[in-house]
């Protein structure tokens, strides 16, 4: 047996609108990037969407529409891929790391008002895992200091939190379409909003910077090519139709795998908050607390040699190399954070993982962890 990490899912169908997409006259800024836009800014409950051509640009193109300049803070979290943090350093803002929550992996909301100055302008908060932040909390905050929320729902498109669906919670909320995510462009991204002002200039700032009623060789402020073509919004727009069906595929894949693992008493199973309704991202496992880095790693070892694709999922922000070198951030400063990530294994998720699979990696996953108690 042989398991990929992640595999998407592209249907027949998917295929045949593609192709279809391709002879007609428009490749890009078509009718298929308007239906997308529509499709999935209706789906995450907010008034604009705006497609790009990955979640990186979408959460540039939102700190950058609010404003966020030079000499600002932006309160986040180090537990989350890079490119939220590195958002905020495009515009040569400063990210302030705030550490997580061990349960929930996002960050801690309790430990965020200390650490807001005079600089502060806004929190970027990320639905880790798909798992939603605490956005009761995170508005409070923000309306009480005065700071923009931002959303980083690259791997939550389709979560609740309190029957609200991600995406919705901040100024401006940001998707992402990579293979790995539950709907996939092959590369794509979103901005979502509720905010006109956010939506037009997101707009404008994708496309070369040009105004509403410019022609094409008329840039009414400083853009970028963020454009994604109608051949990726096609794939988007198939996707976001049956993403209902991809939600419970996945919520079935996480059901069965909780239902196995749950005997395996040296890990912890997912967290989810009552509040909370899940679109799976990945499936994250988190060992306890006896099994460091190194035993980690070499559980990781033994399910690679089982061709079982699983990875260490996230290291922390303050610690890459180009953050510790700008900022002097070392070890020791976000405990849970660097705690966590010594101990979590992704295992293979994907919408049409089977039960037998899944029992592969059950067997195979209580081998390992039998395996390294044994060892020194
Ligand atoms: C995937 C992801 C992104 C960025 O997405 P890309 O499309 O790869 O640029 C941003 N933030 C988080 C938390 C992500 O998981």
């Amino acid at each position: 047996m042989k398991i990929s990490l992640s595999r998407p899912e592209i249907t027949s169908k998917d295929i045949q609108s593609v192709i279809k997409s391709l002879k007609t006259p428009y490749l890009s800024l078509g009718p298929r990037l308007v239906e997308f836009e529509s499709k999935t800014a209706k789906y995450a409950g907010v008034k604009y969407a705006i497609a790009v051509n990955s979640g990186t640009s979408a959460l540039h193109l939102i700190v950058r529409a609010l404003g966020i300049k030079g000499g600002d803070e932006v309160i986040t979290t180090p537990f989350s891929f890079i490119a939220s943090s590195n958002s905020i350093l495009f515009e040569g803002a400063d990210p302030v790391f705030v550490d997580i929550d061990p349960n929930t992996l996002n960050i801690n909301v309790d430990l965020i008002e200390r650490r807001i100055s005079k600089k502060t302008k806004a929190i970027l908060a990320v639905d880790v895992f798909g798992h939603p932040a605490e956005w009761e909390a995170l508005g409070r905050i923000v309306r009480k200091h005065g700071l923009k929320l931002i959303e980083d729902s690259c791997e939550a498109l389709g979560s609740e939190y309190k029957g609200k669906r991600c995406g919705s919670f901040g100024d401006a909320g940001a998707f992402a379409f990579y293979p790995n995510k539950q709907i996939t462009t092959g590369e794509g991204g979103m901005v979502v909003t509720d905010n006109s002002r956010i939506a037009d200039l997101a707009r404008s700032m994708r496309n070369q910077g040009r105004g509403k009623k410019s022609t094409w060789l008329n840039h009414v402020r400083l853009g970028y090519n963020y454009r994604i073509s109608e051949i990726n919004c096609v794939l988007g727009s198939g996707q976001i139709r049956r993403i209902d069906k991809i939600r419970a595929k996945r919520g079935k894949a996480a059901d069965m795998y909780n239902d196995k693992l749950k005997v395996i008493e040296e890990i912890d199973l997912p967290y989810i908050a009552p509040e909370v309704k899940m679109s799976w991202f990945v499936y994250v496992i988190k060992l306890k607390k006896s099994f460091n880095r190194r035993r980690r790693d070499s559980i990781i070892k033994f399910l690679k040699s089982k061709n079982i694709g699983c990875s260490t999922y996230f290291h922390p922000i303050h610690l890459q190399p180009f953050y510790r070198k700008l900022y002097g951030f070392k070890k020791g400063m976000h405990p849970v954070t660097e705690y966590i990530s010594e101990r979590t294994i992704a295992l293979p998720f994907f919408n049409n993982i089977t039960g037998e699979e899944i029992d592969y990696i059950f067997k195979n996953l209580a081998k390992a962890i039998k395996k390294v108690k044994k060892e020194k």
